[in-house]
């Protein structure tokens, strides 16, 4: 990829793809192609068709998608299943016609089998039963899997797919009934903070354990795998830092400053009880993670400050 190359990421306004195009900015790639959703719908085959046509891009970044914490997936499935299947086919399917050199396609470790052995392989893909809470999302993104896979055996296409386990950061989703736990919570302490409440509720039993990565370590894994690596087998980015949602709301509740209390509501789902990635192949290749959950909640909770809670 030289500082020249035309690139295009799909989904630049979102948590992944503004963190892709910051980091692509920052290390001085000048020609970044980015179209918001107002300009291009990704789920429209023959508008994707014209910008393709037109743009050309060589490289391709795949972080456009429908996402959702766990409540929004399951009372959604239509939109996550239907969205995201078009969303991947139209873009994928155009950079291959319109001869981009490589693409990468974002995935998500609700691909693995809801009791996966852990530290999850990549090769456990589709060795047992989904999660059921976002199946809809992980059949979606496992059929980009393929299609990428089969473009690459069929057609040659340089399509390469990562995996990234539970991600936060600046630019996320801090919808309070949509959203992921980080930016949920993130946003209930706050709220329970201003309005001197004495407690929060946290969804679930407190006991499912999650690994968290800051989306810049994210970004940086995508640009070097765009990089220097080129082949089928999916490729999973995790910290390897796990804790229990009930450790991570303690550091949450510390992080914003909370004084109260907080308690489980045992009515919402828990989702699957563990997903920690085994990240040895992407460390393989030289990346490692620089953020702790600590420092990355100290600076997600920033720009929540000045970026949603000030509007
Ligand atoms: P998941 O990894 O796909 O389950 O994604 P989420 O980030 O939505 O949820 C992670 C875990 O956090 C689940 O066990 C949730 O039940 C729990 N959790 C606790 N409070 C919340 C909340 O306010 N919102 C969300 N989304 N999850 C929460």
């Amino acid at each position: 990829m030289d500082r020249n190359a035309r690139i295009y990421v799909a989904g630049h306004r979102g948590l992944v793809g503004s963190a892709i195009l910051r980091k692509l900015r920052e290390a001085g790639f000048r020609n970044i192609l980015a179209r918001d959703r107002r300009e291009l719908d990704l789920t429209d085959q023959a508008a994707v068709t014209r910008f393709f046509a037109e743009a050309r891009p060589e490289y391709v970044f795949l972080a456009a998608a429908r996402v959702g914490g766990i409540r929004a997936n399951s009372s959604f499935p239509a939109d996550f299943i239907r969205d995201n299947l078009l969303i991947q086919t139209h873009v994928i399917d155009a950079s291959r016609r319109f001869g981009t050199a490589k693409l990468l396609f974002l995935g998500s470790s609700c691909i693995y089998p809801r009791l996966a052995p852990q530290p999850i392989r990549e090769e456990y893909l589709l060795s047992g039963p989904l999660e059921p809470t976002n199946e809809w999302y992980a059949v979606a993104k496992i059929a980009g899997i393929k299609m990428v896979q089969s473009f690459r055996r069929q057609y040659g296409f340089r399509g390469i797919c990562l995996m990234p386990t539970n991600l936060y950061g600046p630019g996320d989703n801090f919808d309070p009934e949509g959203s992921h736990v980080i930016p949920a919570l993130i946003r209930r302490f706050h709220e329970a903070k201003m309005a001197g409440a004495r407690e929060v509720v946290v969804w679930g039993s407190g006991t499912p354990r999650r690994e968290f990565l800051y989306v810049d370590d994210l970004a940086d894994a995508c640009i070097l795998l765009m990089k220097i690596y080129d082949g089928e087998e999916i490729v999973n980015v995790g910290s390897g830092e796990e804790v229990a949602i009930a450790e991570l709301a303690e550091a949450v509740r510390k992080t914003v400053g909370f004084e109260g209390n907080i308690r489980f509501d045992l009515s919402r789902p828990d989702g699957t009880p563990r997903k920690l990635l085994d990240s040895s192949r992407i460390r393989s290749l030289g990346w490692k993670p620089a953020i702790r959950l600590a420092e990355g909640l100290k600076s997600t909770y920033e720009w929540f400050l000045s970026q949603v809670a000030a509007k």
